[in-house]
């Protein structure tokens, strides 16, 4: 899942980044009001975090524009603690308002409910054969068998899972699993299949994560 932040506040910006990122998540951040409006209109999130009082853009030009475009999921983060303030976000289109300072695990609870909220329901469990991942708990389990994956190799494993059976591109792996701004050396997803394989496949007969030539790889039991 990818996300959002726009955050001018250095030190919030960084916390959220680090946060979000040890949960699993492809965290981009914008530090002005033009950059993050124009992430938030070009690229593929999964939802945004957005801070009212920006250089730049304000918060309420973004959504104004973004849901002139989008749905996207938008959570305001701000200091403005008003009643009003918070009505008028709600009415302008967000979807939810958190007041700083915060605490990190209502952020992420309320991130989780958001994005169970959207139009694509992302199931809490996933299973491939005798592969099992628990999205919430962040555990991986083949044949009954506890596997231990890090961060990126669990959001690699994840999206492979998410769309089991459909072969996915190099390109497109590159930009859900790591940055969107990575560059065309996509050596680095096969290096990361290869890691993950020796986890999830080479321990067992059956073979899950298969390579199309010249296109990138499927999650599929193939029998
Ligand atoms: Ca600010």
């Amino acid at each position: 899942m990818k996300l959002l932040v726009v955050e001018d506040e250095k030190s919030t910006a960084s916390y959220l980044r680090q946060g979000l990122t040890e949960h699993g998540f492809v965290v981009d951040v914008a530090a002005d009001g033009a950059d993050g409006a124009h992430l938030a209109l070009t690229g593929n999130y999964d939802l945004v975090v957005l801070d009212l009082m920006l250089p730049g853009r304000s918060g309420w030009e973004i959504i104004r524009e973004l849901r002139a475009h989008k749905d996207t999921p938008v959570l305001i983060l701000s200091a403005r603690d008003k009643l009003a303030d918070r009505v008028t976000g709600l009415e302008r289109g967000a979807d939810d308002y958190l007041v700083k300072p915060f605490a990190f695990s209502e952020l992420l609870a309320r991130v989780r409910a958001l994005l169970r909220r959207g139009k694509s329901v992302q199931p809490e469990r996933l299973q491939v054969a005798d592969l099992h991942i628990d999205i919430v708990r962040r555990r991986t389990e083949r044949a009954g068998k506890a596997i231990d994956l890090t961060p990126k190799e669990f959001a690699l494993l994840h999206l492979l899972m998410r769309h089991e059976g459909e072969a996915l591109s190099r390109t497109l792996i590159a930009e859900q699993v790591w940055d969107m701004n990575f560059d065309s050396d996509t050596n680095v997803v096969d290096v990361a299949i290869r890691r993950l394989r020796t986890k999830v496949d080479d321990p067992f007969s059956r073979k899950l994560v298969h390579t199309i030539r010249g296109v990138g790889y499927v999650c599929e039991a193939r029998t």
